[in-house]
Parts: structure tokens; sequence; C-alpha cells
């Protein structure tokens, strides 16, 4: 896109061969973005027209999502460019999860405040590293100067079993989430100098900040089983509340089912629930299935190797929080432990 002659458009002609000049949008896309080959057969034509071609399924249909990370609101601007450029693809994945479909294709558009070649270079090393796994194609984006973002457009497939919504839990449901929560709001604060946290703890805590897992295969594998889905980027107390309301119906969780990691139990007594339930960032699943389904949910994480809990039900009532059965609050629960 042409932002006019004041915008990058209007740099000298790059040279590509020694890049001795500075980078102009083209060098940067060629260079960083558009080298990478065409993994994916439904990919007629990617990078480098007006659009891309890519071939959607003949039935099922396509879901697609979009989430954007800016520089000091969603990361740390000292934040290793590879992290960025993983997290960046991650939190797209981890919507197309929640429906329950396989990713396919990405668009990005980059934001940067200059041509930094290293940062770059790590950046997609970050993304493409995650992209591989996931078979997710790089069909398109733009590049921009101006302060540092990145937005992520992901489309993904719907497979046979149809795709998973926040709105078909109802009364009677079992509550679900994979992984462990609240680990990436430690480490934030672990970052920001609020918290201590012994040398493996604090490694564990920063890489499930920066690297966090898409829960790409097990959403799939729920497709068909699970009655209702979201991927907790809020915070649990936030996105079972978005579940609930989608579905018309309530919940009752126990806090003392939510699962921790070994980190987060060993400064429980310090910290509190509040970062598990209220900070976000886990990329996890919160999803319900059926009372029946609740052994077939349990092999499934076997199968994929992600544990899941079961931490509550739903009810036809509000959404309830219980600390080993007395009524609990869980915003701003520990709250003063942050400032
Ligand atoms: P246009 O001006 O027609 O929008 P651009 O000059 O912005 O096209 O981009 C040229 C090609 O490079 C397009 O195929 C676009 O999708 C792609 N592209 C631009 N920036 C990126 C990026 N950061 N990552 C991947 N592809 C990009
Ligand atoms: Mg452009």
């Amino acid at each position: 896109m042409n932002p006019g002659p004041a915008g990058l458009d209007a740099w000298p002609a790059p040279d590509i061969r020694y890049h001795s000049a500075p980078m102009d949008e083209f060098t940067v896309i060629d260079r960083f973005f558009k080298n990478q080959r065409v993994h994916r057969d439904d990919v007629p034509l990617g990078i480098g027209d007006d659009a891309a071609w890519i071939q959607g399924p003949a039935g099922g249909g396509l879901v697609v999502t979009t989430d954007v990370l800016v520089a000091g609101v969603h990361f740390p601007d000292d934040t290793a460019p590879a992290d960025v450029g993983h997290k960046a693809l991650a939190v797209n994945l981890s919507d197309i999860a929640a429906m329950g479909a396989a990713p396919a294709w990405a668009t990005l558009a980059l934001t940067l405040p200059g041509v930094d070649e290293p940062w770059l270079e790590s950046f997609a090393s970050g993304f493409f590293e995650l992209a591989t796994r996931y078979d997710v194609q790089l069909v398109g984006g733009d590049t921009t100067r101006g302060p540092l973002s990145i937005a992520v457009q992901l489309i993904g497939l719907v497979g046979d079993a149809g795709c998973l919504t926040r709105g078909g839990a109802s009364e009677g449901d079992l509550v679900y989430v994979s992984g462990t929560l609240g680990d990436a709001g430690l480490g934030l604060r672990i970052i920001r100098g609020a918290l201590e946290a012994p040398l493996s703890d604090t490694a564990f805590l920063l890489h499930r900040l920066n690297r966090p897992t898409p829960r790409v295969e097990l959403g799939r594998a729920l497709a068909g089983i699970a009655t209702a889905a979201i991927d907790v980027s809020d915070g649990l107390a936030a996105d079972l509340e978005h579940l609930c309301v989608r579905s018309a119906a309530g919940a009752v969780v126990e806090i003392a089912d939510v699962p921790l990691s070994g980190a987060y139990r060993r400064l429980l007594p310090e910290v509190g629930w509040e970062s598990a339930l209220s900070f976000g960032d886990d990329y996890e699943l919160c999803f319900t299935v059926a009372p029946g389904d609740a052994s077939t949910v349990e092999q499934l994480g076997r199968d994929h190797e992600v544990p899941v809990t079961h931490i509550g039900r739903i009810t036809g009532d509000a959404v309830k929080w219980l600390s080993q059965g007395r009524p609990f609050s869980p915003h701003g629960h520990g709250y003063q432990h942050f400032s």
C-alpha cells in the first residue's frame, strides 16, 4: 500500500544485492517473508500479487480470525523478537483451536519503527517455526512504518464435525480447561520486578508468557464432542463468563480444582488466585462436554499430551465461584500484589 510521498515508497530504490542502502518495504517483504516456499497445495498464488489465491474446501467452510499485538501494550518493548513472532501467530492459532478448526493460511500486517535486520530475522524465525509446525502458509500482508505492531489474520478449515462455538453449553455439562492457568501473568510480574521466583520456575513462567502453546490438536479433536469452547485470553473468569453469556447459562467452579503449574503452586501463598483467574494470556482452552463424554475427553487429553481438568459444571443460574464450598470473588482477590 502506498502511504504517499512522505512514506516508505518515497525512499530511493533499494540495492537488493548488498542491502547497503536502508531497506525499503519491498526488500523487507522479499528478504524476510516472501522467501518461504509455498508448502500447501491449496495456495495457487501466494505472496507477491495484489491478493493471494487460496482454494477453500468443497464442504465445511472456513473460520477467520485476527489479533493485533502492540509493543508496550501486549508485550514489553524489549521482548525477544523471536518470541514476538511466535506469539503473534500463537494467539491467532489459539482462536482457531477454540473453533475446533484446522489452521491453514495467514496474512501478516507489520508496522515497524524502522528496518532492523537482526530484529526482523529473529521475528521471522519465531513466526515461521510455529507456522511450519501447524502447516500454516503465509500468503500476504502489509509492511508499513510506525510504532511497532503486528497484526495477523488466520484462516482455518472447518472439518466434517463442524466448528465449536461459545454458544452450545447447557445445564449439567461439565466444564474443563486444558493445561495450567496463570503462568503468563506471573511471568509478567517477574519481568516487571514485582515478583521473585527460583531460577527454574522463572524460566518456566517466562516461557509460558512468551511462547504460549496453542491447543490446536486438542481443539480439532474436540469438534463434535465439546458442546462449547473458548480460548482463555482474557482470564478464566472473564472467558467462562463469555461462554456462559453466549450459551444463556451459568456455571459453578471450585477454584481449588483450577489447574496450576508446580511453579504457580509454590508461589500461591504469596500471589493468590488472581493470576490464574483474572490475568489471561494463557491460550488454554475452556470447554464444556455432556457428562457422558467425560472419559472421552480425558482420553483425548492423554492422546494429545495435554492435561485436561474438570473444574466445574454448567448451571441454569449465574457464574458462581467457590473456595472450599464458600462463595469467592475471582475479581480483585490478591490484587494488592500488583502495583
Ligand atoms: P499492495 O500495495 O498491492 O497492497 P504491497 O506492496 O503492500 O501490495 O505488498 C506486496 C505483496 O507482498 C503482497 O502480496 C502482500 O500481500 C505481500 N506482503 C506485504 N507485506 C507482507 C508481510 N509483512 N508479510 C507477508 N506478505 C507481505
Ligand atoms: Mg503494502
